[in-house]
């Protein structure tokens, strides 16, 4: 059975296990910004630079610009994530790009290595020097320096720790690439592989309720 899957619609897979949590990448920013909004950019922290945090009636078109390259756009409406129910809300933006989009990614990594299950720590070591990790390499593109640039170190943090965020891949499968394992809440999925959107979950010709794995997730 084949289904048509529109650009942007959740794939089956994860809508299945996460359900309604499962939304693209920028609607899930967008939700996650502290409300309401600053009121207007000198009471914000940017001190009038303007930023997302008080950009509050248009955070869409301060995260998406017409003039933005395609890897970007496709990043943040074609990525799926899902906010953890042991996050804490995000009590109030600051807009702060000190740090590199790599900083960011292995000061992340490092806050939480060995106290947390996330896939971002997959094949990380502390005590090498010259990381060679798909998911840092897969993070600290310039489309993700990019994404950096828009949302500031504090809130790029908060979604490596909280957000499961999934990255389009070949075929029309899904990456994982933070948060908490995919595969730890379905068995059918192997530690490495990337997420199948399109294999994955098709009735099988046994007859098998595989569904009846997500009931409690
Ligand atoms: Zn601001
Ligand atoms: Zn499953």
């Amino acid at each position: 059975m084949k289904r048509k899957r529109k650009q942007g619609r959740i794939p089956e897979v994860l809508w299945r296990i996460y359900g309604n949590r499962a939304r693209t990448l920028v609607e899930t920013v967008i939700d996650l910004l502290p409300k309401p909004p600053v009121s207007s950019s000198d009471k914000c922290r940017c001190k009038g630079i303007g930023c997302l945090g008080c950009n509050g009636s248009d955070p869409k078109g301060f995260l998406l610009r017409q003039s933005d390259p395609k890897d970007y756009f496709n990043l943040l409406t074609r990525s799926f994530a899902v906010v953890s129910d042991k996050a804490p809300r995000v009590q109030s933006f600051s807009f702060d790009v000190r740090w590199t989009q790599e900083q960011v990614v292995k000061k992340t990594i490092e806050m939480i290595i060995g106290n947390n299950q996330n896939v971002i720590c997959n094949g990380y070591n502390l005590r090498q020097c010259n990381q060679s990790n798909k998911v840092l390499d897969l993070l600290t593109t310039s489309t993700w320096s990019l994404f950096h640039d828009r949302i500031g170190n504090e809130l790029m943090v908060h979604l490596f720790k909280f957000v499961s965020i999934f990255l389009p891949f070949a075929c029309g499968n899904h990456y994982q690439v933070s948060g908490y394992p995919i595969n730890e809440l379905c068995p059918k999925f192997s530690r490495e592989a990337p997420v199948s959107t399109s294999q994955h979950h098709l009735p099988q010709p046994s007859g098998n309720q595989v569904n009846d794995l997500h009931s409690t997730f």
